[in-house]
């Protein structure tokens, strides 16, 4: 399901980069683990202002490199013919919106090893360069900062590597596994539960450190880490068998029959006798020439005190037909996940543009719920 609270940073080669508000915080703790620990650590005896100029650039650098990561396995899919159009950086590391499954099990190994891979290379290239000028006694502390930068990327590498799905790793084994068993839904499974294996081990290690070495931050952030993972893992299966049901479900299939409607000039306390009696989500506003002028939802009700319902009109918070999303009634249903990120209701259309119903976030979940069980 789409996520709110995300704003666009970026387009670059027409993938729209966006960034979670969590995300804020990760950037002010790398910083604040840059500029006071591992700077000072490692390049010791400067200024408070150079550790805090390096941790700066450090952190903009190392956001950079995750969007290198996530970048590569956009463009990997892309000329594998899976379309994605955005990316989101999220409380660690970035996820590429993936709103259908890879064609095939060659696909998946391929997208899902492109991201590791970039981390790696650019952690080696910048371990090496930084290695030959720090070995000619050119000491600096940006030739250190850049030495962090590229031991961080390599360290990102790795653990993407780890076989947890739905991490890098992860995939590469769902991959693997689809490619001998041939099922996607039975191998999407054994990742996941492979995935919340690794998750469990994880917190069980962070947990150790942070109770018996006493290193605390280490500690909580593994722990962090692997509840999240955890959570990825088991929600990762029934996304796939949700993606598996609704790419060969039709819209007409989800949608409500256009059925009662409403007329423009009728009080709220119609409105909430109809909704009562009808239970529907979404009413057709119609002029008496019974044209449709829009729609409206009964939870508007709730915007009005009681008291005042037998004076408001329809009319007064009716959407606008022109401006209402809507979808063809022949579309898959896959295409309704990234749809409802405009709006939690659309109308439906036949071939010649008429509406034919509607269609709301509730029906869909409906549908699922009947039919994607864990
Ligand atoms: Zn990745």
């Amino acid at each position: 399901m789409p996520e709110k609270k995300q704003i666009q940073i970026a387009k670059l080669f027409g993938i729209r980069i966006f960034i979670d508000f969590s995300w804020i915080f990760i950037f002010l703790l790398v910083f604040w683990s840059f500029s006071s620990a591992v700077l000072p650590s490692i390049y010791p005896g400067q200024s408070f202002v150079s550790y805090l100029i390096s941790g700066i650039v450090l952190s903009l650098l190392f956001f950079a490199s995750i969007v290198a990561h996530e970048l590569s396995h956009t463009i990997v899919a892309r000329r594998n013919g899976v379309m994605i159009n955005r990316i989101t950086l999220f409380f660690f590391g970035g996820a590429s919106n993936l709103e259908d499954e890879p064609p095939s099990a060659w696909v998946e190994i391929k997208m899902a090893a492109a991201g590791p891979l970039s981390s790696l290379i650019i952690g080696v290239i910048l371990m090496y360069s930084t290695i030959y000028f720090l070995n000619r006694g050119q000491e600096s502390l940006l030739l250190y900062s850049l030495y962090a930068l590229g031991v961080v990327n390599i360290s990102l590498g790795i653990f993407n590597l780890l076989p947890g799905f739905p991490m890098d790793g992860g995939r590469i084994l769902r991959g693997i596994i689809w490619s001998i068993n041939k099922n996607l839904a039975r191998s999407t499974k054994l990742a996941s539960i492979v995935g919340q294996i690794i998750a469990g081990l994880i917190i069980t290690y962070g947990a150790f450190i942070l109770i018996f070495q006493g290193n605390f931050f280490s500690g909580l952030w593994l722990v962090l880490i692997g509840f999240f993972l955890f959570r990825a893992a088991a929600g990762s299966y029934s996304q796939t068998l949700m993606i598996m049901i609704l790419r060969k479900t039709k819209v007409k299939e989800i949608a409500q029959k256009r059925s009662e409607s409403i007329f423009d000039d009728a009080t709220f306390s119609t409105l909430y006798e109809h909704s009562n009696n009808l239970r529907q989500e979404i009413f057709p506003v119609v002029d008496h020439g019974d044209d449709i002028i829009g729609f409206i939802s009964p939870l508007v009700l709730s915007r009005v005190p009681e008291s005042e319902w037998s004076e408001t009109r329809v009319i007064d918070f009716t959407k606008d037909f022109s401006e209402f999303p809507r979808i063809d009634e022949e579309e898959s249903a896959l295409k309704l996940l990234s749809l409802f990120s405009t709006g939690p209701e659309l109308a439906v259309t036949e071939k010649a543009g008429n509406i034919t119903g509607f269609v709301t976030l509730p029906d869909l979940q409906r549908y699922l719920s009947l039919r994607v069980r864990v």
